[in-house]
């Protein structure tokens, strides 16, 4: 009876014993089970963390987002670079990382205000900067205000765009109105009665087919322009020998330097091909040695030359030996309707377009232009082509 009373006890104290062992094993292996998930869970959450980091990074637009104290809760990288500021000052104030009150002000109009939308802001400094601020005031479900979210966009490059656009308009219509109005004049003066002056009627006939041919070649220009600006040009690239291209060119233009005395001097070498549009690089050329023998010195000698360059480019060069151009001119004569002179170039029937063709033609082929020129000294253009 005592053994059985014994191995019912050890029977009893054996089964306790293994309940105890296996709700061990089950709490330590629930325990491993929460810590997995945990680190599953902080994984995750750092690599959302990480993807958001990223997609706001990537925005080209500024965007700052304000806990309910009004001190940063968040900032990317577009926000940074606009105001200047580091990564450290996120859980500052406003004011402080942008320094900036205006915008602090919109941030604390928010209290009030649901959204300030489309409010214009200009950003001193060099350059300056226009940005156009959306701001919105956050909530969580229950209505309570958590902070505000601000993004800035950058209008700096449009309204540089819309100021180029106008200005463009405004020249366009002063270059058409000129000629126009001088046709429109000499046919009044017909109309009130010179018809029987043949001298007079000459002079006046003169002058309207001078101008009509001037509207022409502005026309021209201005569409060749359009043309090349809009990337609609279509390139009929095909292996150009240089030295026969200038040669061209001096033919078409020889009258001209004829009548100033100007030599042209042709010193590219032999077997140069450069991969171009032959209409394209024959206006390059054209519109460059025109310029040297019109702004040159009369008697003077325009060299054409070329050379090839690394990376598979051949750099071409035209040559003068005028009076060159000003210092503070050499960046801007490659603008539309950029003149040193005015009265000069519209005296030699200038549009004031040429140097600006030049440009899009030679950078529709890959290539870039450059001047160099000191005054009194001639004035030296280069262009780069692809070689073939
Ligand atoms: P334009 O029709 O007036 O010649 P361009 O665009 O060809 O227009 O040239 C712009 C201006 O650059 C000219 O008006 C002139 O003042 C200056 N320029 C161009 N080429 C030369 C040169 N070789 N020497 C001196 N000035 C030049």
């Amino acid at each position: 009876m005592t053994v059985f009373f014994v191995l019912l006890a050890a029977a009893a104290l054996a089964a306790w014993w293994h309940v105890r062992r296996q709700r061990a094993e089950d709490a330590a292996q629930h325990g491993r089970d929460l810590a997995a998930l945990k680190e599953k869970h902080a994984g995750t959450l750092e690599f959302q963390q990480r993807r958001m980091e990223t997609l706001l990074d990537s925005m080209l637009d500024g965007l700052i987002v304000l806990d309910a104290t009004g001190r940063i809760a968040l900032a990317n990288h577009a926000a940074e670079m606009l105001f200047g500021f580091s990564r450290q000052m996120i859980g500052g104030s406003l004011l402080e990382a942008v320094r900036h009150h205006e915008v602090a002000a919109l941030a604390a109009r928010l209290n009030t205000e649901q959204a300030i939308l489309d409010h214009e802001l200009l950003l001193e400094g060099s350059p300056p900067r226009v940005l156009q601020v959306n701001a919105i005031a956050l909530h969580d479900a229950a209505g309570t205000g958590t902070g505000a979210m601000l993004v800035f966009h950058d209008l700096t490059r449009l309204r540089e765009l819309e100021g180029a656009r106008q200005e463009f308009v405004a020249n366009v219509s002063h270059e058409l109105r000129t000629p126009l109005s001088l046709i429109k004049s000499a046919a009044e003066t017909l109309i009130d009665g010179t018809k029987t002056d043949p001298v007079a009627l000459d002079r006046l006939l003169q002058i309207i087919d001078r101008h009509a041919d001037r509207l022409t070649l502005l026309i021209d220009d201005l569409l060749l322009l359009a043309k090349l600006d809009s990337e609609r040009l279509v390139l009929h690239r095909q292996p150009a020998p240089l030295r026969a291209a200038a040669q061209e060119v001096f033919e078409d233009l020889a009258p001209r330097a004829r009548a100033r005395e100007v030599r042209l001097d042709n010193s590219i070498p032999d077997g140069l091909l450069a991969s171009a549009d032959p209409d394209r690089l024959r206006q390059v050329l054209s519109n460059l040695v025109d310029n040297g023998i019109k702004y040159g010195r009369a008697g003077g000698v325009l060299t054409v030359t070329a050379s090839p360059l690394t990376g598979g480019r051949i750099e071409v060069c035209v040559r003068d030996d005028g009076p060159g151009i000003p210092r503070e001119a050499l960046a801007r004569v490659f603008e539309r309707f950029y003149r040193v002179d005015k009265a000069r170039s519209r005296e030699q029937g200038g549009t004031g377009l040429g140097l600006a063709i030049v440009k899009h033609a030679v950078q529709a082929h890959g290539g870039e232009v450059r001047v160099e020129s000191e005054p009194g000294q001639g004035a030296a253009f280069y262009f780069t082509l692809p070689a073939v």
